[in-house]
Formats: structure tokens, C-alpha cells, sequence
């Protein structure tokens, strides 16, 4: 079950942090992630940075150490080649590599008004049937770069880094997405595609509340239906989606607080904090820092079992766990959903 709100996993950059554990080749290849020890992705705000893994449509840089990144130059109001090129050229990683960049421009606008459509439209501009074989032949004409650093625009259903890299015979890829970008969205999307082939039946609505009964679990959703099922895993996400609300305001004016959006759950807590909170009202936000609101969640054994709730499991972000990540979504998701399945 999942509502129509926003999700921190339709938002994110499509970079891979944190720790991945127990995540196999297949999962990796039908949620669209490569998972490595080290991947080194080029971000749109002109950062040269490591991760654990990324969307696989990003150009991973750490193969092209010491050779030429052609950077494609397309006149579009939110992409600054030149000063990306400076950027990336300047980063202690092209520094320490001898790797180069080189602007390449491509003329890649059809139309006029395609310098101000949004990323994600342009993106999708190049899933139609014609343009991915246009696109291999204007990257043929340039040939002379190692791989290719796009913006973020290679589709969202086509995986059309793997067939331009494929057409033209070097590495193609992309810059990190900006908020509700491409990454996101190829995420969304994969993620319904594998849950729908795995014969999943998903229900777009919101869950209002919790209820552990004698035998398992009910989730009561909005307009009053009930859904009775033998275990529930919570990956409602944190303040991103809305799943925990922050009461009061930033500034201090008010107190802060923080409330969990469905009922029927223990309280929240802060996790691993060092100086224990007793109430999660009247927390000041100004003296604690804004990183407090990483480790607000639901308190839960390691394998993402509910203390005081039974047969409820928590994952992702809602654990506030510290710093949100995918490798953290992936990890403690895969475990919770193995607690639940086998009644641990
Ligand atoms: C802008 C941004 C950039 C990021 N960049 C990175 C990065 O570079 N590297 C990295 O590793 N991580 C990054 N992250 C963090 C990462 O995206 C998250 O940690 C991860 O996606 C969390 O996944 P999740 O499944 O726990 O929660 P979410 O993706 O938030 O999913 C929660 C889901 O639950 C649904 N839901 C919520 N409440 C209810 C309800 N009551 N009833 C039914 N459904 C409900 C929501 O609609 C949503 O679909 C970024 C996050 C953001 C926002």
C-alpha cells in the first residue's frame, strides 16, 4: 500500500550512499542500481564525489581515470557546461586521476522552447522511436572523447545510457538528477515494474493507523477500508513523505516537536542519541541542529521488528537510522520483509 505523496526515493539525486548489504545482482539489475565498493559520479552542482552505487543511467567515473570526459555542451537555461567543466576539471578526483574533461557541444535542441522544458521532459524527448539512433550518430560525428557526460535527460523508461553506450562503442552517462529528475522517477518506475512482475498487488492509498489484533495485523486506510494481513512492514519513509510531522517551527519560536502520521504505533524516539531526549516535544531545533531530525523514528530491533507492536516491522528512513541513504532503504527493507515473511 502506498499513497500518491511525495517519496524521498522519487526525489533523490540517483546516488547510492551508505552501506548496502544482501542486495544480489538481480534485485541491482531490475531497480535499475549499480552497487560497487567504489563509483565515483559527477554531480549537476559540479561536485566530483565516491559513493557506493548509483543509478546505472550516471556515468561512473571511476574507470575513465587518467582519460577524456567529452562534457556535452547543450544551450538549455538550467545547464552551465562551462562552469561544470571548470568544476570538474578542478576537483581533487581529476586532479589526483590526470583525468580531463572537454566541452563538446551537441546541438540537441529541436526546438527553441526546449532550452526551458523541464529535465525531466526533455529527457523523455529522447525515448521516442527515432531519436536514441539520431543521438548515436551526432555522438559519432563528435567521436574523440573516452565516454560521454550528459545532463540529466537519458530517459525514464528506455535505458538509454546502456544503448547509446552500446551504439557508440564508449561510456555514456549522466550528471546526478535535480529534485523530482530523472533518477527518481526511473526508480518509481522500476520498482513498480519489479513489484508487479513479482505478482505484488499494489493499492495507491494512505494508511491511517496501525492495529496489532490477536492473529496479526490490520492497516485501516483512508474512507474507512480495512486490510487485514498476517504482518506489515512500514517503509513509510520520514518527513520527506509525511509519514513524520514536525509540529512547532524550526526557528524555535515555537517548541518543536515531532508526530508520527499514522496511529496505532509506539511513540517515536531518537535514535542513537548520545544525550537521550525524554519528550519529543519542546525540542529545540536551533540548539540540536537540524541532523536531529535524521535519527527521529520508530524504535525497532535489528531485523526491523516494532518493540511493543508485534508482528510490525519498520524500514528506510522511518527508522531514522542517522543519515537517510539507499544502501540503508535497500539493507534494512530486505531485512524487515525477510523478519516478516519468515515470523522472526
Ligand atoms: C532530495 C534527496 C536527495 C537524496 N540524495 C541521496 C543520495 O545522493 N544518496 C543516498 O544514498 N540517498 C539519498 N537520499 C535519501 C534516500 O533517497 C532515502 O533515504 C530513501 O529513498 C528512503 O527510502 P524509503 O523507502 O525509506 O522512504 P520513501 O522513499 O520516502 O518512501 C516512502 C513511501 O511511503 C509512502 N507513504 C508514506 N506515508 C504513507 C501512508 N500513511 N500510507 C501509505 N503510504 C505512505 C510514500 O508515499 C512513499 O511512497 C536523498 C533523499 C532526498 C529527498
Amino acid at each position: 500500500v502506498s499513497h500518491h505523496g511525495p517519496s524521498a526515493s522519487g526525489l533523490y539525486a540517483g546516488v547510492g550512499d551508505g552501506e548496502p548489504v544482501g542486495v544480489d545482482a538481480d534485485l541491482c539489475q531490475a531497480l535499475g542500481l549499480r552497487l560497487a565498493e567504489r563509483v565515483v559520479v559527477a554531480t549537476r552542482e559540479g561536485v566530483v564525489r565516491e559513493a557506493r552505487g548509483s543509478d546505472d543511467a550516471l556515468l561512473d567515473l571511476a574507470p575513465l581515470s587518467g582519460k577524456c570526459v567529452g562534457l556535452v555542451d547543450v544551450p538549455r537555461d538550467d545547464w552551465d557546461a562551462p562552469l561544470l567543466l571548470r568544476a570538474f576539471r578542478e576537483s581533487a578526483w581529476a586532479r589526483a586521476t590526470a583525468t580531463r574533461f572537454e566541452l563538446v557541444s551537441l546541438e540537441l535542441l529541436e526546438k527553441g522552447h526546449q532550452r526551458r522544458i523541464s529535465s525531466y521532459d526533455f529527457a523523455t524527448g529522447f525515448e521516442r522511436a527515432e531519436r536514441p539512433a539520431w543521438l548515436i550518430e551526432v555522438l559519432k560525428q563528435s567521436a574523440g572523447p573516452d565516454a560521454w557526460l550528459f545532463g540529466p535527460w537519458l530517459g525514464v523508461k528506455r535505458a538509454l545510457a546502456r544503448e547509446l553506450a552500446h551504439g557508440v562503442g564508449v561510456a555514456v552517462g549522466e550528471v546526478t538528477s535535480p529534485l523530482g529528475g530523472v533518477a527518481g522517477a526511473r526508480f518509481e518506475a522500476r520498482r513498480d515494474a519489479l513489484l508487479a512482475a513479482l505478482g505484488a498487488e499494489l493499492r495507491r492509498e494512505l494508511v491511517q493507523a496501525v492495529h496489532v489484533t490477536g492473529e496479526g495485523v490490520a492497516l485501516e486506510l483512508e474512507g474507512g477500508a480495512r486490510l487485514d494481513a498476517d504482518a506489515a512492514v512500514l517503509a513509510t519513509g520520514g518527513f520527506v513523505s509525511g509519514a513524520i510531522a514536525l509540529t512547532g517551527a524550526l526557528s524555535g519560536a515555537e517548541p518543536a516537536g515531532f508526530e508520527l502520521t499514522i496511529r496505532g504505533l509506539p511513540s517515536l524516539h531518537v535514535a542513537g542519541a548520545v544525550d537521550p531526549i525524554s519528550s519529543l516535544y519542546g525540542v529545540d531545533l536551533a540548539a540540536r541542529g537540524r541532523r536531529l531530525l535524521e535519527h527521529v523514528g520508530v524504535a525497532a530491533s535489528a531485523e526491523g521488528r516494532v518493540r511493543g507492536a508485534a508482528r510490525v516491522y519498520v524500514a528506510g528512513d522511518l527508522l531514522g537510522a542517522g543519515a537517510p541513504s539507499v544502501g540503508q532503504a535497500l539493507t534494512t527493507g530486505l531485512r524487515a520483509g525477510t523478519a516478516a515473511a519468515l515470523g522472526h
